[in-house]
């Protein structure tokens, strides 16, 4: 493998034809290329996520891109943070080669009429709560994809249907690209990392501390031996009902299809959604089945 050390500060390309030609060229050089994208207002979840890619590939090219397509009318995209001076700064010292941070019309030019329509593991939950939601990702990681073409590509596992669906996209459209899911990175007292956190007052940080708590009492019940969905379902969505936040969905599902169980008996993932006073929040956990 291929790697190239960088200490200053990432290229910045906010335009398609000089973002590949510096591809092209890094190409010629023989590096390997992996992509990070994000939407910005970046934290040590996203840091995470370039240091593996770092690790692994020879230019690391990070993109920061709002992207209104996945938003839906009535959600947060006009106050979704934004800064991108911190960003380049953290990327920096993080080692990242290339930001690619293009306006919205750089990506949907006039008369923009294609988008990627899912359907099995994008139809639920986030699917069913964010109509549209997956069509906007599907379509922008596609596009970067092709902008970028990475020989590896990183997300979170805390967005995992999001990783999922993207997972099933490059499966479906034989895309040759690796799919990197890495760990869920939280705050010391369990808080999953998310650029919505600073919408969070004092006292809603606090209650947004249930969602985590609530995949804590379901990995424990899991691991006193209980194996009924339901009872455990009943006991976290007890926990979020107490901090007084908006449940969305408590599911516990399977990890491939993301298809509700009744029974734990293998591998699965537990997902919640709930909304903290205007702060839409979302945590997962995988979950083992009893031994
Ligand atoms: P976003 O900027 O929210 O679209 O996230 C960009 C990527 O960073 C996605 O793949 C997310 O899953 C990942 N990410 C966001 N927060 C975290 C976190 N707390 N831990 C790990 N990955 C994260």
């Amino acid at each position: 493998m291929t790697t190239a050390r960088s200490s200053t500060r990432p290229q910045l390309i906010d335009d398609v034809a000089q973002l590949r030609q510096r591809l092209a060229s890094a190409r010629e050089a023989g590096l390997n290329v992996g992509l990070v994208p994000t939407m910005g207002a970046l934290h040590e979840g996203h840091l995470s996520l370039v240091d593996a890619c770092r690790r692994e590939c020879g230019l690391v090219v990070v993109t920061i891109f709002v992207n209104p397509t996945q938003f839906g009318p009535h959600e947060d995209f006009a106050r979704y943070p934004r800064d991108l001076q911190s960003d380049l700064q953290l990327l920096a010292a993080h080692g990242a080669d290339v930001v690619f941070a293009p306006q919205t019309e750089a990506m949907y030019r006039d008369r923009h009429c294609t988008y990627v329509e899912m359907t099995g593991p994008a139809e639920t939950l986030e699917g069913d709560s964010r109509p549209g939601h997956f069509r906007g990702v599907a379509t922008i990681v596609l596009k970067l994809f092709n902008l970028v073409q990475p020989e590896r590509a990183y997300f979170g596992r805390k967005d995992f249907q999001q990783s999922l669906v993207v997972r099933r996209m490059v499966a479906d459209l034989d895309l040759p690209i690796k799919i990197v899911v890495c760990p869920l990175v939280r705050e010391p007292d369990g808080l999953a990392k998310s650029s919505r956190n600073v919408f969070l007052s004092q006292s809603e940080r606090g209650r947004a501390l249930s969602l985590s708590q609530s995949l804590v009492t379901a990995r424990q019940m899991v691991s006193d031996g209980q194996a009924d969905v339901a009872a455990i379902v009943t006991a976290m969505r007890e926990k979020l009902a107490a901090a007084d936040v908006e449940i969305d969905y408590v599911a516990i599902c399977d990890r491939d299809t993301l298809r509700p169980l009744e029974k734990l008996d293998g591998p699965a993932v537990a997902l919640v959604a709930a909304r903290v006073g205007q702060t839409r929040l979302i945590d997962n956990e995988l979950l083992e089945g009893p031994s």
